[in-house]
């Protein structure tokens, strides 16, 4: 039964100091600095588990699109471009074969918590309709394939490769793309899909390098060790003593299949995350409608007004994000569209505190023990941290052979030693130890620095944003980079299904591509153009700081540094976003078409 208490302004203020409290107990001064990447000597940590690279000669050709990456965005990028007819496609991707997040992503218990039927991309089109109300992560991983089989992406693409540098070849109209396996080939047009959340991340404790036992970070599980498979089995585990860092949505999903397995369990949790009913569930066709014509596109629309606040009169998916919507946008509509902010702030924080104690309350009655109850319980505002959900986490506490270690008054573990791991000074040996400690934000890619691009004039692309701040229209293209169309939420919509984002982003890219061939053009926004989209991202962008500083710290609010992370998104919300550049496509995007040089030389290409 669910319980909910409205908070009378008493309790409210008695929260709010409580947040703080808890707030302060977890800031850092070193802020995002506390992590460590997994390169150099940690490379060991990003080091692909699951393929061998394929040998395989350097590539030196010409192709109409080269994109980057080839996870979702990419690969709903080039089934896109295929609908348009584009011929040559070229996919380059560092993971042995395509799926991104779920290519990587395979630990035990691994799902996705958005609806399959709204977060699997082109249902309609490959008439597939999910067994599961939330999929496990390999059914994701097969559908991401499945698309890639259909469009025929897989003979041209290039897997276990990273692409190390673009640059444009103004003779030619086309950018040269080198990549670290010693190709060097022609594109006439470059799409950009390399992922958010990508890279995984270490905490930047002392003495992780001195660990003498088994270790890896969830993102590369290491299944010759630990043996079964993502639905469990792990008989490596029998009999040894696991640590697992970190208790963010990916700790919710792998520390009850380890509690399973494995001789026993210490969970070393800093920030508890809240963890709502999962009800997951097997579904029929019928259940979703799926017996009708673009069943999927309807669905995943529907889910998309309501997640961004927009009026809907029916709720087809129901779930822990619909119903929790208001609290997930923050301040959207209402704020956004000028209301009146006080009140819908005080509206906002009852419905907040209710959630919160409702979800504090279902602590309480899943686990036995009241002292381990109280630490796994949430002090802060509902998304302050990325929601999670399970049915299966709070009873693996209950476990005699899973301990729960907190670690927030120590910010975090002290010190890993050979043995095990210090916390309070008390050290746990372990046999294992496995990081859940998430992944860096806005490091792969174009942003990271890691993938130098280098426009007309030979003008670095992040050297120029670097002097005057990221400059696009929509996101999408940039003054002095022709024909590059990233794909990502720089200047562009969020969302939390982010594949209908991606969906939306690969059909507009697609939509460019295809308008710039039929004129024989180039792609390139003009410096007004861009001027005018920051001016309007600017205007209306909402007043998110107060929220953001006063939540809990993490990768939302730059680490407790009180602001969102990145750089802004489309104030109004994606389905503006999206009906904005529908408009735009229908009506100027002429405007930032220009005749090839090649063309108005009277020359071929
Ligand atoms: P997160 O970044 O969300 O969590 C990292 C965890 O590591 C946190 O609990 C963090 O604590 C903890 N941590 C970091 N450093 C230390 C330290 N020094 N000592 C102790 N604990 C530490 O990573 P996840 O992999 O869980 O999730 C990343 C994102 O991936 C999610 O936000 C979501 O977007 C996506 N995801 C989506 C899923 C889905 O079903 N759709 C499933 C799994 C992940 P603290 O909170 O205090 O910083």
């Amino acid at each position: 039964m669910t319980v909910r208490h409205i908070p009378d302004p008493e309790e409210l203020e008695a929260l709010r100091q409580r947040y703080r409290l808890e707030r302060e107990r977890r800031a850092r001064s070193d802020g995002a600095r506390q992590y460590r990447s997994t390169d150099a000597e940690f490379g060991y940590y990003a080091a692909d588990p699951y393929t061998e690279p394929a040998e395989r000669e350097a590539v030196r050709d010409t192709v109409d699109v080269a994109v980057v990456g080839g996870g979702f965005g990419g690969i709903l990028a080039g089934a896109r471009l295929r609908q348009r007819g584009v011929e040559r496609i070229r996919i380059v991707e560092q993971g042995g074969d395509f799926g991104g997040t779920w290519y990587w992503n395979r630990y035990p218990g691994v799902h996705c918590d958005i609806e399959s039927h709204v977060y699997l991309p082109m249902l309609d089109e490959t008439s597939h309709v999910p067994e599961w109300k939330y999929s496990p992560g390999e059914d994701i991983r097969r559908h991401a394939v499945r698309i890639a089989r259909k469009f025929s992406l897989g003979p041209d693409a290039l897997f276990s490769t990273t692409v190390t540098s673009l640059a444009w070849d103004e003779a030619a109209e086309a950018w040269t793309v080198t990549t670290d396996r010693g190709d060097t080939f022609r594109a006439t047009y470059v799409v950009t899909a390399t992922g958010t959340l990508s890279e995984p991340k270490l905490p930047g404790i002392p003495g992780i390098e001195d660990f003498a036992g088994h270790t890896f970070h969830t993102s590369r599980w290491d299944y010759a060790y630990t043996g079964g498979t993502p639905e469990g089995g792990m008989t490596g585990l029998a009999g040894k003593r696991v640590g697992v860092v970190g208790t963010g949505a990916t700790g919710v999903q792998v520390i009850p299949m380890l509690a399973e397995d494995a001789g026993h369990v210490h969970v070393f949790q800093r920030t508890p995350s809240t963890v709502d009913v999962r009800a997951n569930r097997r579904t029929t066709a019928r259940d979703v409608g799926a017996d009708r014509e673009g069943w999927a596109r309807e669905r995943r629309e529907n889910y998309l007004r309501i997640v961004s606040g927009e009026p809907e009169e029916r709720d087809l998916v129901a779930d822990g994000w619909t119903r929790s919507a208001v609290l997930l946008e923050k301040l959207l509509p209402s704020f956004r569209r000028g209301g009146d902010r006080k009140a819908f702030e005080a509206a906002y924080e009852v419905a907040d505190a209710a959630k919160m104690n409702e979800l504090r309350a279902r602590v309480e009655r899943s686990v036995t023990d009241p002292g381990t109850a109280e630490k796994l319980k949430p002090w802060y505002r509902y998304a302050c941290k990325r929601p999670a959900f399970s049915d299966a986490y709070y009873q693996a506490f209950n476990r005699s052979d899973v301990t729960l270690v907190d670690t927030a008054d120590t910010h975090g573990i002290e010190r890993v030693t050979a043995q095990g791991v210090v916390v309070g000074g008390t050290t746990y040996e372990l046999d294992c130890l496995i990081f859940a400690t998430g992944f860096s934000v806005g490091t792969s890619g174009i942003l990271s620095g890691k993938l130098p691009v280098h426009g007309r004039g030979g003008v670095q692309l992040l050297d120029r944003w670097g002097r005057e701040g990221p400059r696009t229209l929509h996101g999408f293209t940039s003054n002095g980079f022709p024909n590059l169309i990233q794909m990502g939420t720089l200047q562009n919509a969020s969302s939390v299904n982010f594949t209908h984002i991606l969906d939306e982003q690969a059909v507009h890219a697609a939509a460019l591509i295809a308008a710039a061939e039929a004129m024989g053009a180039v792609i390139e926004p003009s410096r007004a153009d861009e001027d005018a989209w920051i001016a309007a991202l600017a205007e209306d962008a909402p007043d998110h700081e107060w929220f953001h500083a006063e939540c809990t710290p993490g990768y939302y609010n730059r680490e407790g540094r009180g602001r969102p992370n990145g750089p802004f998104t489309y104030p109004h919300g994606a389905v503006a976003f999206h009906e904005l550049l529908g408009r735009w496509r229908e009506e100027s995007m002429g405007r930032i078409l220009r005749a090839r040089a090649s063309a108005a030389d009277g020359g071929g290409s």
